[in-house]
């Protein structure tokens, strides 16, 4: 912890700390073996979740920062302000993983967030506002689907109980996995779910190749891109392989084919705006020579433009539909999250900030969706974005330099501070 003295916030992060601790918090669920050294396997509300979440309370311990926990699962560090009874300024990210992720996703913000509080104790600045650094619980969604369901529950843009009976592939429902968390974090003081902040500023690695491509240090985020998820299951009829005339058949696999090309013609795109992935498919019996009776897939669906993101979207059951011969047709849509924009408050903190501190940096819209997206209607709301290699995320190969994630962390300790103060 010796520092040589800093005069100034962002001069007094650390970029070696940062990396550390960086490194410390992957070594936590590291997946064995991972060929490109970085794998991290770190599912919300297991015992790896906790475990990071004791060292990050010790380091936030280290400057006097104090802890909370809300009803759900939500850790929340906070460092005092001159006027403690100010609307604080909030930062931070999340802390689980993708079941095949990395090293930064998510973690980054965080652990900026603490380091950004850290360079603020180290070089004896006191804030009007406090500020806080939350974690916010399952962002991810990997073993509970759908994510963010921490900030979403914290927001009210969901009922914390609306998700007690989700289940994870072991069968745990998310209210028992949750209840067996919280009693484990006992000691921690409680805090209601849900305030209104100041400002909320998430520092995140891109995901994408954009700033990289362009050579750019920061990204202002502008907005995020709406994500609407469905589930679409086709229900057919079984038969023998070899006996079976095609003509007597009720094929769901024939059919879901038919179904993706219609939805491939639906999503068509010139501008290359538009997301559409067919990510997982279902196949029953699956074996190879039976006629398919069940095939199920998933739609992952986003766009920048509500209007599209409602227009298209609300065509998908219509199209299959039309589309198939046979089988019976179920599309459930499982999550929806309306495009947002940023607040221009926090967007223009965070454009200045990069400027003042010599970084290069340009606006951009964020393709992946955040806990900043639930947190835009309690509170003005922006993105830090820092490039990552090749634009590679939920993947053991995701890589920013220790540099770009510093840079990151300074212009955040800058944008906290000025927001902070007013
Ligand atoms: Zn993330």
């Amino acid at each position: 912890m010796s520092q040589p003295a800093a005069t100034t916030g962002a001069a007094a992060v650390s970029e070696a700390r940062q990396w550390e601790r960086l490194m410390a918090m992957a070594a936590i669920g590291a997946i064995p073996g991972a060929i490109r050294g970085g794998g991290v396997n770190r599912a919300c509300l297991t015992r790896l979740d906790r475990d990071a979440r004791r060292v990050l309370i010790g380091w936030a311990g280290e400057i006097g920062a104090t802890v909370t926990v809300d009803s759900a699962g939500n850790l929340w560090l906070r460092r005092e302000g001159a006027d403690p009874g100010a609307a604080p300024v909030l930062t931070g990210s999340h802390m689980d993983t993708q079941p095949n992720g990395g090293r930064f996703d998510g973690i980054y913000g965080v652990i900026a967030g603490l380091e950004a509080l850290t360079a603020l104790h180290l070089a004896g600045i006191t804030t009007r506002r406090p500020i806080e650094v939350v974690a916010w619980t399952n962002e991810e969604g990997g073993r509970f689907a759908p994510g963010c369901m921490g900030s979403m529950a914290w927001s009210g843009c969901k009922p914390l109980a609306a998700f007690a009976e989700v289940t994870d592939p072991d069968g745990i429902r998310f209210a028992d996995a949750l209840a067996e968390h919280l009693a484990a974090e006992v000691d921690i003081s409680p805090r209601p779910l849900g305030h209104v902040p100041h400002a909320y500023v998430e520092a995140h690695i891109e995901q994408g190749p954009i700033l990289e491509n362009g050579g750019k240090d920061i990204g202002v985020v502008s907005g995020i891109q709406g994500s609407r998820w469905f589930t679409v299951t086709l229900t057919g009829e079984t038969a023998h392989a070899g006996t079976t005339p095609l003509a007597a058949r009720r094929d769901a696999v024939q059919d879901m084919v038919r179904a993706i090309a219609a939805l491939n013609a639906l999503m068509h795109d010139p501008d290359d705006v538009l997301r559409f992935t067919v990510g997982r498919i279902v196949v029953e019996p699956n074996t190879s020579n039976s006629v398919a009776d069940k095939a199920s897939f998933t739609i992952d669906f986003r766009h920048p433009d509500k209007a599209v993101l409602l227009a298209r979207g609300d065509a998908i059951e219509d199209v299959v539909r039309a589309a198939v011969r046979d089988a019976g047709v179920v599309v459930t849509e499982t999550f929806h999250a309306l495009p947002v924009e940023f607040h221009p408050m926090v967007v223009g903190a965070v454009e200045e900030a990069a400027g003042a501190l010599g970084l290069s940096h340009m606006r951009l819209p964020s393709g992946a969706f955040h806990d900043a997206q639930f947190v835009v209607p309690v509170c003005p709301t922006g993105m830090i974005f820092v490039p990552c290699r090749k634009g590679i995320s939920h993947n053991p190969a995701e890589y920013s330099e220790p540099g770009q994630l510093a840079a990151g962390t300074r212009v955040l300790t800058e944008v906290l501070l000025r927001l902070a103060n007013e």
